[in-house]
C-alpha cells in the first residue's frame, strides 16, 4: 500500500468552477476574487480580506503595511514553516525568536516579555498545526507594550479559540491555500483585517502600487508588487470554501481515528487538544517520547517509507536552517524546547479522504517499526 503524506481533495464541481472561468474573458482582476474575498472575510468574521498569490506574499504585505523596516524587531516562533520568519527579513527587520510551549507547540506567552526591546514593533504568532495561540494572553501583552499583533493562521483556517475563528485575532492575519492546507487554490493566500487603511494599502501593493479605485492602469502611487490572485484560483477557492464544514468534519474524523488507534502504543504522544479550542487539523503530528533521538526518529521514518508510508518531519527549527545559522550565527541550544520536540516529531499521512483501512495500515506498521527500533 502506498500512502502519501498529503493529497488535495478536489471535487468535480470544483474542477468545473475553474473551467467556467476559462470560458470568460476575465482571467485576472475579475469578479471571482472579489467574491472569494468577501466570503473569506465573512467566514473569519473580519471586515476586510485581500486575496494574493501566496501566504508568504500575504505576510510580506502585512509587514510592509505596518511600516516594519530596517532595524525593527518582530517577535516570532522558531517552530514554524520558514515563511513566517522570512517575511520579516524581506524588509530587513529582525526576527526575534521566542521558544515554544511543550504542549501546544505555540510561542510560550510567559517568555515573550523578556524578549521585548525598544526596537520591537510586533508579535507575529503562528497557530501551529492549526492549534490556536492563547489569544487572550497575546492580546494583553501586545496592548501593554503597544505592539502590533500579526496572526499567521496559514495552518488554522476553521480553527477556533473561545468560539471565534482564527484569522480574526491579530491586527492583521493571513490564511494560505497551498494544496496541503484545509482549502486550496493551488497557490494562494489571504490577508484579513478590520483595519481599512491596512487592507487598502495591501490591496494596492499587491497590484503594482496602483490606486485601488479609479486609478489609471499605468499610474503607480507607491512601491508595489504583482502578488495578485488569478480568477481560476479564486473560483476554486470559492467552491472549496462552500463545503468547508464538510471538509473540517472529514479532517476531524481522520484525526480522531488516528488518536483512538494510537492509544495503545506507548512511547508516542498524540496531538494535544483541550476544551475551549477547536482545531481544524492541518496535519497530524505525533511525538516520540523523550528517550528517542533524532536518529531513532529518522530510522523510524525510513522504515515507514519502505512500507509505502510517507511521513513529514515538521518542523526543522527555523533558527537551525542553514541560511539562518550562516546569517545570524544561531546554533543548537538556542531554543531548547523547540529543538527537543522537533527532533522527535513524525507527521503521519493526513488528508480529507484517508480511509480507516489506510489509517490501520499506518498504525500497525508504526507499532511494528517501534518494536524494531527499541
Ligand atoms: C503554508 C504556510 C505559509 C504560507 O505558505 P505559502 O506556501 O506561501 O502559501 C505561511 N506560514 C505558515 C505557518 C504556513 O504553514
Amino acid at each position: 500500500m502506498k500512502i502519501p503524506l498529503a493529497r488535495p481533495d478536489i471535487t468535480k464541481k470544483e474542477r468545473q468552477a475553474v473551467l467556467e472561468v476559462l470560458k470568460t474573458p476575465h482571467l485576472s482582476l475579475g469578479p471571482k476574487l472579489k467574491e472569494f474575498e468577501e466570503k473569506i472575510a465573512k467566514f473569519a468574521g473580519v471586515k476586510y480580506a485581500v486575496g494574493v498569490n501566496s501566504g508568504t506574499n500575504a505576510l510580506h504585505l502585512i509587514i510592509r503595511s505596518l511600516g516594519i523596516k530596517d532595524g525593527d524587531e518582530v517577535i516570532t516562533t522558531p517552530f514554524s514553516f520558514i515563511a513566517s520568519s522570512n517575511c520579516i527579513l524581506f524588509e530587513r527587520a529582525k526576527s526575534v525568536f521566542v521558544d515554544i510551549e511543550e504542549k501546544t507547540l505555540n510561542i510560550d506567552p510567559n517568555k515573550i516579555e523578556k524578549a521585548i526591546t525598544k526596537k520591537t514593533k510586533a508579535i507575529l504568532a503562528v497557530d501551529v498545526f492549526g492549534y490556536p495561540v492563547n489569544w487572550d494572553k497575546f492580546k494583553k501583552i501586545a496592548k501593554k507594550h503597544k505592539l502590533y499583533l500579526i496572526e499567521d493562521s496559514a495552518e488554522a483556517l476553521g480553527s477556533e479559540y473561545k468560539n471565534k475563528k482564527c484569522g480574526s485575532f491579530g491586527d492583521v492575519a493571513i490564511f494560505a491555500f497551498y494544496p496541503n492546507k484545509q482549502i486550496t487554490t493551488g497557490e494562494g493566500g489571504m490577508i484579513l483585517t478590520n483595519n481599512k487603511r491596512v487592507a487598502d494599502l495591501c490591496r494596492s501593493m499587491a497590484n503594482q502600487g496602483r490606486k485601488i479605485k479609479n486609478g489609471r492602469w499605468l499610474e503607480h502611487i507607491q512601491l508595489g508588487y504583482n502578488y495578485r490572485m488569478d480568477e481560476m484560483s479564486a473560483s476554486l477557492g470559492i467552491a472549496q470554501l462552500s463545503r468547508i464544514n464538510k471538509i473540517l468534519k472529514k479532517r476531524e474524523k481522520v484525526a480522531k481515528l488516528y488518536s483512538e488507534s494510537l492509544k495503545g502504543i506507548s512511547d508516542i504522544q498524540t496531538p494535544y487538544t483541550t476544551s475551549g479550542v477547536k482545531v481544524s487539523w492541518f496535519v497530524y503530528v505525533i511525538r516520540l517520547s523523550q528517550g528517542y533521538s533524532k536518529k531513532d526518529r529518522d530510522r523510524i521514518i525510513k522504515n515507514l517509507t519502505k512500507k509505502g508510508i510517507q511521513c513529514g518531519t515538521y518542523f526543522t527549527p527555523i533558527h537551525l536552517q542553514p541560511f539562518y545559522r550562516k546569517m545570524f550565527g544561531y546554533k543548537k541550544g538556542d531554543f531548547t524546547v523547540t529543538e527537543s520536540i522537533s527532533e522527535r516529531t513524525i507527521g503521519l499521512p493526513f488528508y480529507n479522504n484517508l480511509t480507516k483501512k489506510q489509517i490501520d495500515y499506518v498504525v500497525n506498521n508504526l507499532r511494528d517499526v517501534l518494536k524494531k527500533v527499541n
